[in-house]
């Protein structure tokens, strides 16, 4: 048996009143529903909370998973009256109740659900016989996240994109990076996907930014000409009303020229038909903002659409630089995606690539501009001085300046 609480569901009715609140009452309703089988039952205690009666589940980490899916249903972003809405919920478990009375056993589930409430929202909480609470993983990381953020503990290292064939630095990528004392690193791939579900991602987003900006403005300042700065940003952070005025205030604020700024956009064909987005984006390269479509090749994006989409540059996936140059289809792929972004009149870069075969071949098929180990890995701010004064990111002594003597390509962080 669960008991599900929405999380700050009075908000709703007070900002939105109680029609968009009903709707939204609806809305988690048959997200809830669809996620229960034909013999499982759901039904609406009142206020905001629901029951769900579970039959003939294997343990409690079966459970424990559907309790998990509820979550995720849940935290999928709602649209009312053109505004996205992020809910969440906290529930009260309990995995064998037989032989419980009725009265009890919803005093439990209570008390699991409050404890929820009181250390953050947004998971779950098993009542079990022994009496020893189980904390849903989401709970944890999600609020580890919001304390890491709220700390600065969330911070940038940068990698360099090389003009091959010129021997100069286009710019830096500015990725993030979440250094733990209990848990060690933990990938961007793991905590991005976890900030955008809870809706972290609008804080994280606009931070990042801000420092990337500001590092952009400080190397200037030094006389170090680190190209532009590269910011990966999520569709979901697009879509924030706020996202373009907040973009031009970092800028102002850092000193930073526009033109100096490259938002990476990945999974562009969320924003399909998004007339409103693509406005964003339009507004964005007025002010001289330039914007790339990042891992291109892997995600569905149709042609027709991108020729229509604002943008300057596209970043060829790893996944097809990794074949080159023997896997034939890696190669026509990239070869073809070359000459498309030529035809289109649009900057292309290779990402991920690591050794000397896969940039000869790419040199071949005229993409000098690559990103990837091969010239260097993402470090910390205070490498990058060094690197641009001894052009180390060059990779062969050949085209390095005569001062560079280091004829390995950096395997740096
Ligand atoms: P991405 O934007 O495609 O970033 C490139 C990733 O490839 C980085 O991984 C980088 O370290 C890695 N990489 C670059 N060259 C090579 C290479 O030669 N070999 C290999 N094996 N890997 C290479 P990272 O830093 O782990 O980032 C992973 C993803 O996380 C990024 O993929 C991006 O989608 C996301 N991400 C990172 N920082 C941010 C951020 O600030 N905001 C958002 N929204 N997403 C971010
Ligand atoms: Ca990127
Ligand atoms: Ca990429």
């Amino acid at each position: 048996v669960m008991l599900v609480d929405l999380d700050g569901f009075k908000l709703v009715n007070d900002q939105l009143g109680h029609g968009a609140g009903d709707e939204m009452l609806r809305i988690v309703a048959s997200r809830l529903e669809n996620c229960l089988r034909g013999t499982d039952t759901i039904a609406r205690m009142g206020g905001d909370e629901f029951l769900v009666l579970l039959r003939g589940l294997k343990g409690p980490d079966c459970t424990a998973q559907i309790a998990e899916k509820l979550l995720g249903r849940i935290a999928e972003p709602v649209v009312l009256e053109g505004q996205e809405f992020f809910l969440t919920a906290s529930i009260g478990v309990h995995s064998d109740c037989r032989g419980i009375e009725t009265e009890a056993l919803l005093r439990d589930l209570d008390n699991a659900m409050y404890g929820v409430k009181s250390d953050g929202k947004n998971g779950y909480r098993f009542v079990s016989r022994d009496g020893g609470d189980r904390i849903g993983t989401r709970l944890t990381w999600q609020s580890r996240l919001r304390r890491a953020l709220e700390g600065n503990g969330i911070t940038l290292h940068y990698q360099v994109l090389v003009d091959v064939e010129q021997g100069t630095v286009l710019g830096m990528e500015a990725l993030a990076r979440w250094q733990t004392t209990t848990d060690g690193f933990i990938p961007p791939s793991d905590f991005i996907p976890l900030a955008e579900e809870s809706g972290l991602i609008h804080q994280l987003g606009e931070q990042l930014l801000r420092n990337a900006c500001s590092q952009g403005a400080q190397w200037l300042a030094d006389g170090i000409d680190t190209g532009a700065m590269s910011v990966n940003v999520a569709v979901r952070q697009l879509r924030h009303e706020q996202f373009v005025p907040m973009v031009e205030g970092i800028l102002e604020q850092a000193g930073f020229p526009p033109s100096r700024l490259d938002l990476e956009l990945s999974e562009t064909m969320y924003i399909e038909g998004e007339d409103e987005v693509v406005a964003k984006l339009e507004r964005l390269r007025d002010l001289g903002v330039t914007v790339s479509i990042d891992d291109f090749g892997t995600k569905y994006a149709s042609l027709a659409y991108i020729t229509k989409l604002p943008v300057d540059r596209i970043k060829i996936d790893k996944a097809f630089v990794d074949g080159l140059p023997d896997d034939i289809g890696s190669a026509a792929i990239v070869s073809a995606v070359v000459s498309m972004a030529k035809s289109m009149d649009l900057d292309v870069i290779a990402e991920g690539v690591e050794t000397r075969e896969q940039l000869d071949f790419l040199l071949t098929n005229g993409s000098p501009c690559i990103q990837g180990y091969y010239c260097g890995r993402p470090v910390p701010a205070d490498r990058i001085p060094d690197m641009i004064t001894n052009r180390t990111y060059l990779p062969t002594p050949r085209l390095r300046a005569p001062h560079a003597t280091d004829s390995e390509p950096p395997h740096d962080a």
